[in-house]
């Protein structure tokens, strides 16, 4: 934390009056009229309260979404409003100087993952995250966004990719991944196609994959054997993350999703796939059209959805008594709350395990396991992503489960933390990993055929 205030102490020393004042219109730019209509409509009823893990966990005033909305607010006000002007204590105004952007910073990258369940509890509909993201955007054209959080965007930026692999491993890895699946599907045909043209599907994938979790690619590819899909993976254009998102820089935001579109244009594929990530199907699906003022003329899906068609056209077959072990879902709010996408995920699983338990609550009202919004970049914040990330950690006990599915690497990555700090002994997988195991292949030896409930 040192290091950050040091760091934050001489950005905000540098900066001038000038480009306080800039920063507000910045601000009031990003925020649009619906934005600043949040910024007015907060009734102070503190509801909102009970629904931020930051709260539950520490109890601080500042982890409540009101107080952090209302420090963002006080910004505003003091400049935009007549009453702020005039009478500024009497309405919670107060100048946007260096005191205040401190504030903004603790706020908006400190003690919110913009993960919006606040406004989903909200009695008048303000969205705190939009806000959020609004002055997260403003930090970061002052410069005031934690150096490491910028550097994931950055390192997207000049190689393509978020963690920056170079073009050499991410074939190499792809071609053991090939010969691996070739093995587990015992099918020498199996195959991870690449910059095949005028493939059906391209498939797209978070850097963790093939750095950390290659398992995940390895099922991925297992359920397209399975499937029969005509698909591939790009040699380059291949990263389906944006930490545009989290930054709030849409210029960025938008440089790094034309990489996905450009792989579409450059393959001729009709569907763009994005694999298990929250924040990468919100940025590909939700934002990337608005950031780049373009509409992609090609269908972009999650593989939930897809591997969800794939059962109900009855490409997949599964073997549920396989895995006899509780089962529960951590639900990614850029892929639910945010996303839309609640029902697939849980369809496939009643069709793939014998025992699957929600959590509660689940679906549109779950919690954050406090990785998203980029935190799990930030390092300056970790003990405090942690102690957020208790509240998911309390749901996961609470169902008994000794699996959690999660279909997003950030969660996983914040999961895979949890699971060690709360000791819940649990494993944690995708989605895809639970298909691959329970797939019922032509080659490959299944249990008792009057056991099998195949789903299809
Ligand atoms: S968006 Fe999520 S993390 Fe941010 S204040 Fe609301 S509930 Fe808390
Ligand atoms: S629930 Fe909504 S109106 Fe009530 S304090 Fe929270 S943000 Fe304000
Ligand atoms: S890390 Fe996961 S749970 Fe958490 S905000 Fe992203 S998508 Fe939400």
């Amino acid at each position: 934390m040192a290091d950050l205030e040091t760091t934050l102490d001489a950005r905000l020393a540098a900066l001038s009056d000038a480009d306080l004042a800039r920063g507000l219109d910045i601000f009031r730019a990003k925020l649009g009229a619906a934005g600043a209509a949040s910024l007015q409509t907060c009734v102070h009823c503190g509801l909102c309260a009970g629904s931020c893990h930051y709260y539950l966990t520490d109890h601080e005033p500042a982890s409540m979404p009101a107080h952090k909305l209302e420090q963002i607010a006080a910004g505003f006000r003091g400049r935009f409003t007549l009453a702020g002007r005039l009478a500024p204590a009497l309405v919670g105004a107060r100048p946007f100087d260096r005191a205040l952007a401190r504030t903004w910073i603790e706020a908006a990258f400190g003690r919110c993952s913009t993960c919006g369940r606040c406004s989903l509890n909200c009695t008048t509909g303000v969205n705190v995250a939009a806000v959020v993201r609004a002055a997260r955007a403003t930090l970061t054209e002052l410069g005031l966004i934690p150096a490491d959080l910028q550097q994931v965007v950055t390192t997207a930026l000049e190689t393509g990719n978020n963690m920056g692999i170079t073009r050499e491993d991410w074939l190499d890895t792809v071609q053991w991944i090939e010969e691996e699946t070739q093995g587990a599907v015992n099918d020498p045909a199996a195959r991870i196609p690449v910059d095949r043209q005028g493939a059906n599907i391209l498939f797209t994938v978070n850097p963790r994959e093939p750095k950390f979790f290659p398992l995940g690619l390895q099922a991925s590819a297992t359920v397209f054997h399975a499937a029969g899909e005509d698909w591939t993976v790009a040699s380059e254009g291949w990263d389906l993350t944006n930490y545009g998102l989290f930054s709030g820089n849409n210029a960025e935001g938008g440089a790094i999703a034309v990489n996905l579109l450009d792989s579409m244009e450059r393959l001729g594929c009709r569907t763009l796939v994005i694999g298990e990530c929250g924040h990468g199907f919100a940025a590909a699906r939700w934002e990337s059209a608005e950031w780049l003022r373009r509409r992609p003329s090609f269908r972009i899906i999650s593989f939930l959805e897809l591997m969800e068609e794939y059962f109900q056209q009855g490409r997949l077959k599964v073997d549920p008594t396989r895995l006899k072990e509780r089962v529960t879902l951590h639900d990614p709010c850029n892929t639910v709350r945010q996303g839309g996408i609640s029902e697939p995920q849980r369809s496939i699983l009643r069709r793939c395990v014998s025992d699957f338990v929600e959590m509660t609550p689940h679906g549109a009202e779950n919690f954050c396991c406090g990785g998203g919004g980029g935190q799990l970049a930030m390092a300056e914040y970790r003990q405090k992503r942690l102690q957020a990330g208790g509240v998911k950690a309390e749901q996961i006990r609470a169902t008994g489960a000794r699996i959690v599915v999660a279909p997003c690497h950030n969660c996983i990555d914040q999961l895979m933390e949890l699971n060690r700090e709360y000791k819940l002994g649990v494993v944690i997988k995708t989605v895809a990993e639970i298909v691959a195991d329970a797939l019922i292949l032509p080659s490959a030896p299944s249990s008792d055929k009057e056991n099998h409930d195949v789903a299809c």
